[in-house]
């Protein structure tokens, strides 16, 4: 659209003037000075009747004539000399391939005009020389003059770029051409076929969204550029290789809108503007529908929008870079080198800057910018994706390890309750165990106490093959005492005589226990039977020496009888026998008159023979 505005004065001395093919400065030359025009509003003119017509001068000068969107056909005429004594070749290039219906005419030997027909809107093959733009051969004699015609009709806009070459000029520039074409399709196609491959791996759709962005705007920079209808639909001709580019570069814009707001978020991040860009998309796929429909109404004002819709894309992005989205930083700057680039090649179209590889290729090189930026985005979101999940794992690690260590500090916890409770079971065992070994009335061991002891005692003896003595302990009269003096008391008096017996054992532990009754026992260790004696006798006396008065007993006082039994352990003997060994013997203590100790002897000699 910024071409349309390449109005500059021409040099009045240049329109209308014949060029000296000769003077060709670097081997080509612009020939929109020199050209003159015919407007042909209603295509009415034949080539004789429009020959016949006044030219006028265009007034534009630069690289390009310009009559932008209008109806019309366009006579250009154009005089070329050669000053020379040989004859010259030159080429003629009309440097648009978007032009639909163009006729050349070329003065023949006789004067005759030959006219050769082609455009966008004929097969490639119509064109008599192989390029992507329009290219006609002239021969010019010696010393000649000579006046060519074209007639340009196209739908849309008409740039008309015409440039005279030499012929070996004209090569060499046409293969830096095809070189920075192959290179730049080079570069899409590598980047098309990479993220096609990502996309195969990752299976995100933002690769599918990008490639078929990338696609897409390099489609549309071949149909505009003329590659497409060289290489990709040659046979093509009609309407379709014009309309192929406006449908290209509105579905450009679509993908370029889907991307964006996919990889920027702009839903959540920019909801109004996420409504504009909406808007937007909306009519970059409704507007190739229209192109189809009514071209030459939509074209041009298409173009207009397009030349708002950009830099609107622009300010989005820099509102998204101003929520300090990451990927939008890639969008501006990528947004930011395609505007330069196209904007470097517009100034250039319209002589503000030089001409130069840079500006001649300013799209081609935007767009690649554009998608290495992009890219880049791809490659960057996939970096940041990873770190997020890295963190994630890192924080998952974390969260796991301190769960472990919590669940380490209660099992812990839970290890010393248990250790607590246990030892708390273990003392009420214990005093349950010392309870139930315990006689209630006298606090002394009971009797099952004392099995214990004497088995324990017994087999210790056995193994040391020494002697051990039982002696076994009851109060005189005691049922005259209870009858006398009453139950209360005779508990009493069991309790006093107890602790006196078990005052006698101290030493020597857990030794003594309440029998039964009024019957008390106790076990002596490695014991000789005189030895034993003595202990049951020092008992026996200090029962008497409490001196709790018995009224009814014959002594006046409480006293006990003992019966002591000695043996060794051996010979399958069962410590029972020594306890019965040891009742006899209080039995007969009992017999010869009581407080008395009394040895059961023939049980002890029989285990001092055994
Ligand atoms: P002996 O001199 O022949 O032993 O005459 P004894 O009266 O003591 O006869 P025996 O040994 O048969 O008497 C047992 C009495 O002991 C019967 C009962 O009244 C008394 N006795 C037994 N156990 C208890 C007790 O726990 N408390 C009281 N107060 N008396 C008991
Ligand atoms: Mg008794
Ligand atoms: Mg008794």
């Amino acid at each position: 659209m910024l071409l349309a505005l390449a109005g500059l004065p021409a040099p009045a001395h240049a329109a209308g003037k014949p060029v000296d093919v000769l003077e060709l400065d670097r081997g080509s030359l612009s020939l929109v000075e020199y050209i003159t025009v015919l407007e042909d509003p209603g295509h009415a003119l034949d080539f004789a009747q429009a020959r016949a017509q006044t030219y006028r001068h265009t007034g534009q000068a630069d690289q390009a004539i310009s009559f932008g969107y209008t109806r019309s056909a366009y006579w250009l005429k154009v005089e070329l000399r050669n000053p020379g004594a040989t004859p010259v070749r030159r080429l003629l290039e009309i440097s648009n391939a978007r032009l639909s219906d163009i006729r050349f005419y070329a003065p023949g030997d006789n004067g005759d005009y030959r006219a050769h027909r082609t455009g966008s809107a004929l097969p490639h093959a119509s064109r008599d020389y192989p390029n992507r733009y329009y290219i006609y051969q002239l021969d010019l004699p010696p010393a000649s003059q000579q006046t060519y015609y074209l007639r340009v009709a196209s739908e849309g806009a008409k740039l008309i770029p015409v440039r005279l070459w030499d012929p070996v000029a004209f090569a060499a520039h046409q293969q830096r051409d095809y070189l920075a074409q192959g290179l730049f399709f080079g570069t899409v196609v590598a980047m098309f076929l990479f993220n096609l491959v990502l996309f195969a791996m990752l299976r995100d759709r933002l690769y599918l969204m990008y490639i078929a962005f990338v696609a897409i705007t390099a489609m549309s920079l071949a149909s505009q550029n003329g590659l497409a209808h060289e290489w990709l639909w040659p046979g093509i001709g009609g309407r379709w290789p014009n309309l192929s580019t406006a449908i290209l570069f509105s579905l450009s814009h679509a993908t370029l809108t889907i991307f964006m707001r996919e990889m920027i978020g702009t839903r959540t991040l920019v909801p109004w503007l996420d409504k504009l860009l909406l808007a937007m998309l909306a009519w970059f796929v409704v507007s190739p529908v229209l192109l189809v429909f009514f071209y030459q109404q939509v074209a041009g004002a298409m173009t207009a929008i397009w030349s708002i819709t950009s830099p609107l894309t622009l300010l989005i992005a820099l509102v998204c870079v101003g929520r300090r989205q990451r990927s939008a930083y890639y969008f501006c700057a990528a947004f930011c080198v395609f505007f330069v680039a196209n904007m470097g090649s517009a100034l250039a179209a319209l002589a503000f800057l030089p001409h130069n590889l840079i500006t001649n290729f300013g799209a081609q090189i935007g767009s690649a910018c554009e998608m290495l930026l992009l890219a880049f985005a791809l490659a960057d979101r996939m970096h940041i994706m990873r770190r997020e999940k890295e963190q994630a794992q890192a924080a998952a690690l974390t969260a796991q390890n301190d769960l472990i260590a919590g669940l380490k500090v209660s099992e812990q916890r839970l290890e010393a309750r248990v250790t607590q409770r246990t030892a708390e079971l273990q003392q009420a065992n214990d005093r349950l165990a010392l309870m139930s070994m315990t006689d209630v009335l006298t606090g002394i061991p009971n009797r099952r106490r004392f099995d214990q002891i004497l088995a324990a005692e017994w087999t210790r003896a056995a193994r040391q093959r020494s002697m051990l003595a039982i002696g076994m302990l009851d109060i005189d009269h005691f049922k005259q005492y209870n009858d006398h003096y009453g139950h209360q008391q005779g508990d009493d008096c069991l309790r006093r005589i107890a602790a006196v017996i078990a005052d006698q054992f101290r030493r020597g532990g857990d030794q003594m226990a309440r029998y039964g009754g009024e019957e008390f026992i106790f076990v002596v260790p490695d014991a000789h039977p005189d030895n034993a004696l003595a202990v049951a006798q020092a008992v026996c006396d200090a029962v008497a020496a409490l001196g709790i008065v018995h009224a009814a007993a014959p002594g006046g006082i409480v006293t006990v009888s003992v019966g002591v039994a000695c043996g060794h352990p051996v010979g399958g003997a069962a410590p029972a026998q020594l306890v019965h060994a040891a009742d006899m013997a209080l039995y007969q203590a009992k017999e010869l008159g009581r407080n008395r100790v009394e040895l059961a002897l023939g049980y002890a000699r029989r285990s001092e023979d055994a």
